[in-house]
């Protein structure tokens, strides 16, 4: 395990004033960022980068996203303590891990068997007791802890996927970036079961939302 210097701590606390600057105001959203060590999610050949605002290659040809996505899209989630969020896409486990620090109980779930088990590891040798990680296709959402009082979807869909809708509580809310070469960042809220508010922030670019799952 990578060690977390002072130096790391203060590149974080330029990028957490950065992404202040960038419009993120959700200070709960800006103290998980500002604590949990970036760097220790990304091979040690990226640690110098770790604390730029952008996103990095993992495992598998897939990105660990930029940091002001990240806080976006945490920021949209309106996460509360005790919150059941439904992450889609572990990836490195990053986001995972700034939802844990919020104090949320996470749900989340990656395609890539290889990615899984590095996120799993790393995410219980950090202590997220509150994390817990499914090696699974996410189009199905993870039907046997739902409802969820969150979803948050961090590949590029194609459309919004009916079973995520099915698995959110009344009042919860979906944040998912769709479209095909670049994604319109959606937020979802449930009004009902079968009334929903959709909420468009902007253009973001996302590894692509895939079906099935892929073992080593
Ligand atoms: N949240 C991650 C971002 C990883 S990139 C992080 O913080 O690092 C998106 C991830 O979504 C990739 O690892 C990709 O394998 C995964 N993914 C894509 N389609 C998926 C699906 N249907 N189910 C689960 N994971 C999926």
């Amino acid at each position: 395990m990578q060690d977390d210097s002072y130096r790391h701590k203060g590149l974080r606390r330029k990028l957490v004033d950065s992404l202040r600057k960038k419009g993120i105001t959700d200070e709960r959203v800006l103290a998980a960022m500002d604590a949990v060590p970036r760097h220790f999610f990304l091979d040690s050949a990226f640690a110098d980068l770790a604390y730029e605002d952008k996103a990095l290659p993992i495992e598998r040809e897939q990105t660990i996203s930029q940091p002001y996505t990240v806080a976006f899209q945490t920021q949209l989630l309106e996460i509360k303590k005790r919150d059941r969020v439904l992450e889609i896409g572990t990836g490195s486990g990053y986001q995972a891990a700034i939802l844990g620090k919020m104090e949320a109980r996470v749900f989340t779930v990656e395609r890539q068997e290889q990615l899984f088990y590095g996120a799993k590891e790393l995410l219980a040798e950090l202590g997220f007791t509150s994390v817990r990680c499914y090696y699974r296709d996410g189009t199905k959402g993870l039907r046997e802890f739902a409802p969820y009082d969150k979803i948050i979807v961090t590949a590029g869909a194609t459309e919004v996927p009916q079973t995520l809708l099915e698995q959110l509580k009344i009042g919860g809310i979906l944040v998912i970036p769709v479209g095909r070469r670049s994604q319109k960042m959606l937020r979802i809220t449930k009004k009902s079961e079968t009334e929903f508010v959709e909420e468009d922030f902007g253009d973001f670019r996302f590894v692509p939302f895939i079906s099935g799952t892929e073992s080593k």
